[in-house]
């Protein structure tokens, strides 16, 4: 609380640089025992009146004037010592303000968008008192009316109230300051709906050997309160999430909170499900998938000790605990951790940091954990490697078949379907039997490839995949590299090396014709982009109403289909040749969890992997499910070119509507961090300006420069002061520019 003859210390809502500092506020009497570290406050600045954090109290410097806070806008504090300094270090992480930060992390808070209306307003006094302070009223009719239509009616909120009473909402706000009306905050519990679901109890399940272990490493960890990270890496069936469940209600023993990510894709009602039928109503999921009320009112019930299990996605990490003693993050390599705009945070990155600060242990799951990950789980590295290396049921896992479609070419099969796959597709529509087609497609970038021997054309420098351009360029996406489209192979010289693309829409085009007995679906992001049309067209598939599913990347993840017995891989080039370091990595990692779709009930499942690249490592590792073989290839190519986890990387992309403009100010972006790099003996190197594999995105150009060196701190200290420089320069040039420090995919 605040204390006599003290000043709060206030950031400022304003999203930019210069304000990014602690401002003193004289704190009101009326308010002494409201505010606290963590209140949302409005103040006066400049000439506006805006909202301002209480990040402590304290005395300021010289006799400046010190102005008064203005207003409250929560009852309550919205954030906690432990999220301002989560927020102090994203600002000094990710480049942005604290301001931005905080309201990041408070947005389920912001979510309602003027807190009063959750409010609802009592009489503050004893009917017969009111009656006394009615008669002093007289000369203010208006704030009488409002008082007496409380009275009649308590449990209004703020606008109904001043509706009712034909008052403004601001006297409303006038007698509450008066202390004649009192809010009460409504919530509602999430758990209310779920009796009507009727969630069944679903009790913990006996641990083999592994888990056990795993456990038991957990466990220890939470009751030493001290921070510890773990990688769980554990093949897909092993029993991961049985893991994640007991090491929650050892948390709970604990008398401490848990938090468990998952990637968006896998936060399906079987999971929530999951979670209800273990703990009940201790559970809150935070997703932004939620309506303004709802997320608020889950938020609520963490902040207030009430959910101590809290479910949910990426923005979940910040879910205000009390107490935090475990953090999970499940499929812990998948890139939707990432913000993708924005404030870039990693919620892997966030969720380690408030484990530092807290005491607390942090399990990181996976069936093919980030190289990054890994590397840390290595000798010496500061997480635990725990694993789990069978399957539950002590099933094997499936076969996976690599197509070499060269192969098909040369002897005259042009389709997108080789004969392989018509084949094992015809069979499964005879047995009634269920498929997947899977298509790897980022759709952004066309790469070119040699059909006839499997090359693909890359930058020297960065083995980067050339991307095509239409004007019959081929360019490297981080270092600008230019050559003209080959007519002929440089490998092999044949003519049959062209740009490559094949879509959802394609691939479902000709499998009509190819099998026009088969009921297909297709899904994608075009196919659903309305709410709700995702789940109807798995839930058809599920139950047997379809034998094809065509999808993206959206397919792969989280779901169960038991009469999937066949997954096809249509083209496993598309992802690995996008222009980007992790695309081998992205490639085996996707290839892996598909092959873990087929054949996971009592049926037996088959993949086919079709590609012009049979021998590429990501590719015949995933079809071994070989993880440790996948690793012992990548990292020494990771750590030849100086990429990570060997190195930290950073983007900063710029979007202007002038193209010349944009090239320009990004070449002279480039020129400063020359400039600033120049005489430190640092080891950054800053790659191009290039166009963003996607040049141009809504009338808006965008170009970015890639640079890379071997210390996190120091990279961003350079990029920081070079963007200062800039600005300086020529302050007329006011392209957008996005700052990603550690960019996990760079559209
Ligand atoms: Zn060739
Ligand atoms: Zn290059």
């Amino acid at each position: 609380m605040g204390h006599a003859g003290q000043f709060a210390e206030i950031i400022v809502d304003i999203n930019a640089r210069g304000v990014d500092r602690v401002f003193h506020y004289a704190v009101p009497e009326m308010y002494q025992d409201k505010i606290t570290v963590g209140s949302r406050v409005l103040v006066n600045f400049g000439s506006r009146q805006i909202a301002g954090y209480v990040v402590g109290f304290g005395t300021p410097a010289g006799e400046v004037k010190v102005r008064e806070i203005s207003g409250i806008l929560d009852a309550e504090p919205v954030f906690t010592m432990e999220l301002l300094e989560i927020a102090r270090w994203m600002a000094d992480s990710y480049l942005c303000s604290t301001a931005e930060a905080l309201g990041r992390i408070i947005s389920p808070r912001l979510g309602i968008k003027n807190a009063r209306v959750v409010k609802l307003l009592y009489p503050a006094l004893p009917d017969w008192e009111m009656e006394d302070a009615l008669k002093l009223m007289a000369r203010s009719p208006k704030q009488a009316a409002v008082l007496r239509t409380a009275m009649e009616r308590p449990g209004l909120s703020r606008r109904e109230l001043s509706a009712a009473a034909h008052a403004d909402p601001k006297t409303v706000d006038v007698l509450i300051d008066k202390r004649l009306l009192k809010a009460a905050v409504k919530t509602f519990s999430s758990f209310q709906d779920l009796s009507l679901r009727g969630g069944t109890r679903s009790p913990a399940l006996r641990l083999n050997r592994d888990q056990e272990a795993a456990f038991r490493e957990v466990s220890g960890a939470l009751k030493k309160r001290r921070f510890s990270a773990f990688l769980l890496h554990g093949v897909t069936g092993s029993g991961k999430t049985e893991v994640y469940l007991q090491a929650i209600s050892a948390a709970l023993a604990a008398g401490l909170q848990a938090v468990a990510l998952v990637p968006e894709i896998s936060l399906t009602p079987q999971m929530i499900d999951l979670f209800y039928g273990r703990f009940g109503e201790q559970v809150a999921v935070l997703h932004s998938g939620l309506a303004g009320r709802e997320r608020y009112n889950e938020w609520l019930r963490v902040k207030e000790g009430r959910a101590p299990v809290v479910l949910g996605t990426r923005s979940a990490v910040f879910a205000p605990l009390p107490n935090p003693g475990l953090f999970i993050l499940d499929e812990e390599h998948e890139p939707s951790y990432k913000q993708d705009d924005h404030l870039r945070y990693h919620a892997r990155e966030v969720a380690l940091k408030r484990a530092q600060l807290s005491g607390a242990v942090v399990v990181l799951g996976s069936a093919t954990p980030s190289l990054e990950s890994w590397f840390r789980s290595g000798r010496g590295g500061p997480y635990k490697l725990l694993k789990l290396p069978h399957r539950i049921d002590e099933k094997p896992l499936p076969r996976v078949k690599i197509v070499d479609l060269r192969q098909e070419i040369k002897e005259g099969n042009r389709s997108i379907f080789s004969r392989n796959l018509v084949s094992a597709i015809c069979a499964r529509l005879q047995k009634g039997e269920q498929t997947l087609l899977f298509l790897n497609r980022r759709g952004y970038a066309t790469f070119v490839v040699c059909r006839e021997c499997g090359h693909v054309i890359k930058c020297d420098r960065c083995d980067i995949s050339l991307t095509y351009h239409l004007d019959g360029t081929l360019r490297c996406h981080y270092c600008n590299y230019q050559t003209k489209m080959p007519e002929k192979c440089p490998s092999c010289g044949s003519r049959s090396i062209r740009y490559f693309g094949v879509g959802t829409q394609k691939v479902e085009d000709e499998a009509k014709i190819l099998f026009p007995q088969a009921r297909i679906l297709r899904m994608d992001s075009d196919s659903t982009s309305r709410r709700g049309s995702h789940e109807r067209i798995l839930s058809t598939f599920r139950q047997g109403q379809a034998d094809i599913l065509i999808g993206t990347q959206m397919i792969a993840k989280g779901l169960d289909f038991p009469m999937v017995t066949l997954v096809g891989v249509v083209n496993a080039d598309t992802s690995l040749f996008m222009p980007d370091f992790r695309a081998a990595e992205r490639t085996f990692q996707l290839l892996t969890q598909v092959a873990g779709r087929a054949g996971r009930a009592d049926l037996p499942g088959e993949v086919l992997v079709q590609t012009y690249c049979p021998d590429h490592y990501s590719i015949t590792a995933a079809a071994r499910h070989d993880c440790e073989g996948f690793y012992q290839v990548e990292m020494p190519v990771r750590s030849a070119l100086g990429y990570p986890p060997y190195s930290y990387l950073a983007r900063l992309l710029f979007t202007h509507e002038d193209e010349a403009e944009i090239s320009k100010g990004a070449a002279l972006a480039k020129e400063i961090l020359d400039k600033t790099l120049a005489g430190h003996d640092n080891f950054i190197e800053v790659l191009g300006p290039a166009p963003a594999p996607l040049s141009r995105i809504k009338g808006r150009y965008r170009w970015q420069l890639v640079i890379k060196g071997p210390r996190r701190n120091e990279l961003r200290d350079i990029i920081r002061e070079s963007m200062e420089t800039l600005q300086k320069c020529r302050p007329a040039f006011r392209p957008v520019i996005n700052v990603d420090i550690n960019p996990q995919g760079m559209q």
